[in-house]
């Protein structure tokens, strides 16, 4: 293999630009296995997702669809993953890849971080076609369109940032940590990169530069505040801005590209992470969480503007053990804050709520009142239990019996979602304590919601069956058990050839598995097999291997394996009849009769043989 890469230029101090001459490179394959040797798949998820240990296997609900019962399985001893409701799966690389939303070489070079290889020496390279190969090229380009904007704001044009910035009292000292910037009025960005040699299609993937429907090209930011939003690693992956004319919307974020995720992005964190210890605050805007870190409230991040998603409450929850959602005063109270929160029941993050003063964000909240008080509020925060409950008392007359039972009806459609069943016990003698409810009328409402629930899963479970194809079966248990069996993989070497799976993907593997004398460890297969294009490899894997039964004896696999290979073989002969029989109609219509006549005798032979010399 060739690492062929040459080291461009320095580009502000910052990065290493690496231009990589030929199409792919890969790292060598010493790295990966190394790296896989150290990296423990369990250790490794477990930083993502709360693992339940049962039998051999870890399981959790699945990060990658939304279930309520886990699915996602993870193997300790071979070192995968797979998810029996969306079919998921592969090793450590592919689980970060598809966690992180990341390239394969992104995967590797955090790994190699955390496993303590070095791979320093190495240029990070591509094998994955498409979005990871622009990747380095938009880090760069956002890191050059942040000192760009950072140096605008100091000139004479961005005096009126500057005094926007001095009205709500930021700092210089933050201004620079947060690399606030302002766009100008005019087409320069464009220009400037224009002239350094970028190509307006890369400036367009990286959201810089906008393509009106006249064909003109323009930068996406023109006179507005700019705050470079960071990733966790502290890299650039867009920026969000803000108007400074009184007009709407008065916040334009960069769109969704490679680097930039609006759904599971976090303005702060790459500061936060480090000051979290148990609670990390959630605030909503840019400027309160200046505001927060300007009074040394470091353990907080601003949702940028909507509601909070899943997925942010999922990367939250890697950092810290409760999450304190801050709401401004008007946002406190509505429905949609309930059902946001409702969200962290189902994930199972515990969250307190802290309600400002109406009319008050958390920005003029810790400027009007200070810290201390600040500090106050945020001790104080209500638990989910109280701010529902709270919520719901307002909107209801308790003292009315029907409202007691709606009130109940909806706190309860919360609670039964709680995993712990020790905390929903103790939150049900809470609920029947506040409400004057027997606790078990309110065991009663749960057990039906229960009841409600396991039909929905037994209708869903199948309709999923239904829409999993049952083609290839035998294929796929006879590749689990190549990837399992060293003798399987003799017995196959003997009887069948790769071409013989109908299967292309399945062919592949097993033609890969046939050429190597020593077994591989199955997730270094997968890395290996990565070079040769096989869809869904990384599932097909995990799948095959799932199928198993882990407590088959070496003979009853054996057995397994053999039935697979003649029921392959039948099926090959069964399809071989079907399009003769195809072509014998054709000819005969053609009225062809040497060939129908050739064709015939062809059919005689295959319905004689038993399938393994057709
Ligand atoms: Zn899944």
């Amino acid at each position: 293999m060739l690492l062929t890469c040459i080291i461009l230029h320095r580009c502000k101090n910052l990065y290493l630009i690496a231009v990589i001459i030929g199409v792919v490179m890969f790292f060598p394959e010493e790295v990966i296995e190394e790296i896989q040797q150290r990296a423990d798949i369990v250790e490794v998820i477990s930083h993502y997702l709360p693992l339940k240990k049962t039998g051999n296997l870890f399981k959790a609900l699945c990060p990658f669809h939304q279930e309520k019962t886990p699915s996602f399985m993870v193997n300790p001893q071979k070192q995968i993953f797979h998810c029996f409701g969306c079919g998921v799966g592969g090793n450590v690389f592919t689980f970060l890849m598809k966690q992180e939303n990341i390239s394969f070489p992104e995967a590797v070079e955090i790994l190699a971080k955390q496993t303590g290889v070095d791979i320093s020496h190495l240029v990070t390279g591509n094998i994955n076609k498409g979005s990871s190969e622009i990747t380095p090229k938009l880090y760069e380009l956002n890191e050059l369109a942040t000192a760009y904007y950072q140096n605008f704001l100091n000139r004479e044009e961005g005096k009126g940032a500057r005094e926007y910035l001095k009205k709500r009292k930021i700092s210089s000292e933050l201004i620079s940590k947060f690399r606030i910037g302002y766009a100008p009025f005019r087409n320069r960005l464009l220009t400037y990169l224009q002239k350094r040699g970028y190509k307006q299609e890369l400036l367009i993937k990286a959201g810089l530069i906008i393509k009106r429907e006249d064909g003109r090209e323009l930068d996406r930011f023109i006179n507005k505040l700019i705050f470079p939003l960071f990733n966790p690693q502290g890299r650039i992956v867009g920026f969000g801005s803000r108007r400074l004319d009184n007009q709407v919307p008065k916040y334009v974020n960069s769109p969704q590209t490679v680097l930039f995720n609006k759904s599971r992005y976090l303005y702060g964190l790459n500061f936060a992470r480090h000051f979290i210890k148990k609670d990390v605050i959630v605030v909503e805007g840019y400027l309160d969480l200046l505001a927060l870190v300007q009074f040394g409230i470091y353990n907080a991040v601003a949702c940028l503007g909507t509601a909070l998603t899943r997925q942010q409450i999922r990367v939250l929850q890697r950092y810290a053990e409760r999450c304190i959602i801050i709401y401004d005063g008007d946002r406190a109270g509505q429905e949609a804050s309930v059902r946001e929160l409702e969200l962290f029941i189902e994930e199972d993050v515990p969250v307190g709520v802290v309600e400002l003063p109406r009319g008050l964000d958390p920005d003029e909240c810790i400027r009007k009142e200070g810290k201390e008080r600040f500090i106050q509020r945020i001790e104080k925060a209500d638990d989910f239990f109280d701010y529902k409950l709270n919520f719901l008392s307002q909107r209801y007359d308790l003292e009315k019996a029907e409202d007691l039972a709606k009130v109940s009806k909806e706190m309860i459609s919360s609670l039964y979602k709680i995993g712990d069943a020790v905390l929903r016990d103790a939150y049900i003698k809470r609920l029947s304590r506040k409400l004057n409810i027997r606790e078990d009328s309110l065991y009663l409402e749960i057990e039906k919601l229960d009841a409600l629930d396991r039909k929905r899963q037994r209708k869903k479970n199948v309709s999923f069956k239904a829409s999993v194809p049952t083609q290839y079966r035998e294929e796929k248990i006879l590749l689990g058990l190549m990837l399992t069996e060293e003798e399987v993989i003799s017995l196959v070497r003997k009887s069948l050839k790769p071409d013989e799976f109908r299967n292309l993907s399945i062919g592949k593997i097993v033609r890969f598995l046939l050429s190597k004398e020593r077994r591989i460890p199955l997730s270094q297969l997968i890395e290996k097999l990565r070079k040769e294009e096989i869809e869904g490899l990384d599932s097909l894997i995990s799948s095959c291997v799932n199928q198993l039964e882990e407590s088959l004896d070496l003979n009853k696999k054996i057995s397994i394996a053999s039935d697979c290979i003649k029921r392959i073989k039948r099926k090959k002969r069964e399809a071989k009849l079907l399009d003769l029989q195809k072509r014998i109609e054709s000819a005969e219509e053609k009225e062809d009769e040497t060939l129908s006549s050739q064709l015939l005798e062809e059919y005689q032979r295959v319905l004689n043989t038993d399938g393994t010399d057709i």
